[in-house]
């Protein structure tokens, strides 16, 4: 038997994104119990997977839909592209989130070229998910320093 697993993501505005994130194979004669489903070691492995795949899909949506500039409507460029660490409850992912420059329509054209908008730093001032934090302040408040 052959699974391919597979996360097909539709955003916004109707464009639908299909990535492979796993495959297993199980042999037809091979029918013990320890290899029935998924072990410990493949459902670790596809959950890191569908999180990246997940995590990267709405990065890139939210920053796509904030590089459209307030003033004028245009698209602000890409400064660079470098990837970005993000830590969550499922392990600590690298994503790629580009950082924008300042669009040109903005009064002080100077500072406009050297600014650069930071916008996945916006939205995880901390590079971790809130519900991590949340997390790690519960467990670090049960323990007495
Ligand atoms: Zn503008």
């Amino acid at each position: 038997m052959d699974v391919r697993i597979v996360v097909e993501t539709t955003f916004e505005d109707g464009e639908t994104q299909r990535r492979n994130i796993g495959r297993l194979c199980r042999a037809p004669d091979n029918l013990e119990p320890e290899c029935l489903g998924l072990r410990i070691v493949e459902a670790k492995n596809l959950l890191g997977r569908l999180q990246e795949a997940i995590l990267q899909s709405q990065i890139d949506e939210a920053l796509a839909a904030s590089r459209i500039c307030d003033d004028c409507g245009k698209r602000c460029g890409v400064h660079d592209d470098r990837g970005r660490t993000l830590d969550t409850l499922y392990g600590r992912f690298r994503v790629k989130a580009p950082r924008l420059r300042q669009c040109a329509c903005k009064s002080d054209a100077v500072a406009a070229k050297v600014a650069l908008l930071l916008p996945f730093n916006a939205l995880f001032p901390d590079r971790a998910t809130p519900e991590l934090l949340r997390l790690q302040a519960e467990l670090g408040s049960r323990h007495s320093f």
